[in-house]
């Protein structure tokens, strides 16, 4: 076999990818495949290919320039084709929407059942450089006022994304309206959903002011929850399982134990390499590459086998760059926290470009982090997982690991990223501006497609020197 050469870690563009594409052999674009298919499942490509599909900011977009995150992108940006021909070949398809990592762990314990987040693809509006999605979206009766997440219906109406789901789960309650109004509109065009409530993780406060005492607990992340939201969690999980079961015949609570001890081989990594990431010299990968692998603990990106080796791959590359104190971003980049995710990836780089580094992020998927409890009815550990979510309670607690941070003197400021037009992101900002207020904070909407500014750009800067 030819052997690979390696290159000093640092962010590349297209042209560059597709060079150093030139020279990987044979044999180890071969190696990778998706639902391990030696046929068709090949996805290692350079990220020039997907531009030439229709992903045209790639064209501006620096990556890694490792062959670990060459073979992630190649990943993350063949899913289309990915869940299209999981549907050829019998697998049923099952979309998990608004709950952000756990129901899709229930769907893995099924055989040929494959969980995806149609929600995702707000991103895919930036990414193509295209209102498209979001202008059809309007048309479909979603006023603008509303989260990017409205290209999701457009993609419903288009079915040209993913195929028809097998089944779409969605949760209501304490998620975000926003979404949730977005899926009331899918449901409308013919859809069926089955709506799972997600309860609210009320504050301590709220249950001290009670006449009739309530049984407390403590998450594994800290935070305080009725032992009742426990048990409503479990049943409604009860009925995913009972519709899961009735889909597909099978009911076989072992399949779930071995899940979980999947996913939690994923959520290990995923932490360490945020911590090898936080307390490296030099970051060992860039933000863009960071962010994509957090979100991966979602479902794998529709072939969760495949993805925990991708980043089995990453996280050695990762170990590999800080023992020898090596990375992609100079020595003096600022530390900060970033909350909400970016719909648009551009700004991730710009962000880096103009100095800073992050090292503490707050995605609202808080509860895709934690480990789940294998020690325990795995219903149960499922639920207790899931009572960390940062949808379902306060603003406090949604930020309370940054807050730590900017206490102990490991962030010097905080990024928070609004989404135009959304309700629930942009509502919370300004409580978290307060909360995180010991810093310098910055707040920026995101702008449409193609809408980074020089007066975003400015901001950044302005940004960037109060941090100096
Ligand atoms: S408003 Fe925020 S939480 Fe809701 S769908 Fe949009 S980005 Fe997600």
């Amino acid at each position: 076999m030819k052997k690979i050469r390696t290159h000093a870690p640092r962010k590349i563009g297209l042209a560059a990818w597709s060079k150093q594409f030139d020279k990987i052999a044979e044999e180890t674009i071969r190696k990778y495949k998706y639902y391990n298919n030696d046929e068709w499942g090949i996805y290692f490509s350079p990220p020039a290919t997907f531009m030439v599909y229709g992903l045209r900011e790639l064209k501006r977009l620096k990556f890694d320039n490792s062959l670990e995150a060459l073979r992630m992108w190649g990943f993350v940006f063949n899913e289309t084709e990915r869940l299209f021909r999981a549907k050829q070949i019998n697998k049923k398809l099952i979309a998990t929407m608004g709950d952000l990592g756990t129901v899709p762990v229930l769907v893995m314990a099924f055989p040929d059942c494959i969980p995806f987040y149609p929600e995702c693809l707000w991103w895919t509006p930036f990414f193509k450089e295209s209102t498209e999605l979001l202008d059809t979206a309007s048309k479909l009766g979603i006023p603008e006022a509303t989260c990017f997440s409205r290209a999701v219906a457009a993609a419903f109406y288009k079915k040209a994304y993913f195929p028809r789901p097998d089944l779409i789960i969605a949760s209501t309650g304490a998620s975000c309206d926003d979404y949730s109004c977005v899926m009331q509109v899918v449901e409308n065009m013919g859809y069926e959903i089955f709506w799972v409530e997600t309860p609210c993780r009320k504050s301590p406060d709220f249950f001290l002011s009670r006449p009739k005492p309530q049984i407390l607990e403590k998450s594994s992340a800290g935070l305080v929850y009725s032992k009742i939201l426990e048990e409503y969690l479990i049943k409604e999980y009860q009925r995913i399982w009972q519709v899961l079961f009735k889909l597909t015949g099978v009911n076989n609570p072992h399949r779930l134990t071995e899940t979980i001890k999947k996913v939690n081989t994923l959520r290990r990594m995923v932490m360490e390499i945020k911590k090898l990431n936080a307390e490296a010299e030099v970051a060992p990968l860039p933000a863009l590459e960071l962010m994509t692998i957090e979100f991966g603990n979602l479902y794998g990106y529709a072939d969760f086998d495949e993805w925990v080796e991708i980043v089995a791959a990453l996280h050695q590359l990762v170990q590999k760059r800080v023992e020898k104190g090596l990375g992609v971003l100079p020595k003096d980049a600022l530390p900060i926290a970033w909350v909400t995710p970016s719909a648009d990836p551009f700004l991730l780089n710009l962000v880096e470009d103009l100095g800073c580094r992050v090292v503490a992020t707050e995605y609202v998927i808080n509860q895709s982090l934690v480990p789940i409890e294998e020690n325990i009815e795995p219903l149960r550990a499922l639920a207790r997982s899931f009572i960390n979510a940062s949808l379902i309670g306060t603003t406090e607690e949604r930020v309370k690991n940054i807050k730590e941070k900017i206490t102990q003197r490991q962030i010097k400021g905080v990024l928070i990223t609004n989404m135009l037009g959304a309700s629930h992101c942009a509502m919370e900002t300004r409580l978290i501006e307060r909360l995180l207020g010991d810093v310098p904070v910055l707040a920026i909407d995101i702008p449409a497609p193609f809408g980074i500014t020089q007066q975003i750009r400015t901001r950044i800067e302005a940004f960037v020197e109060t941090l100096r």
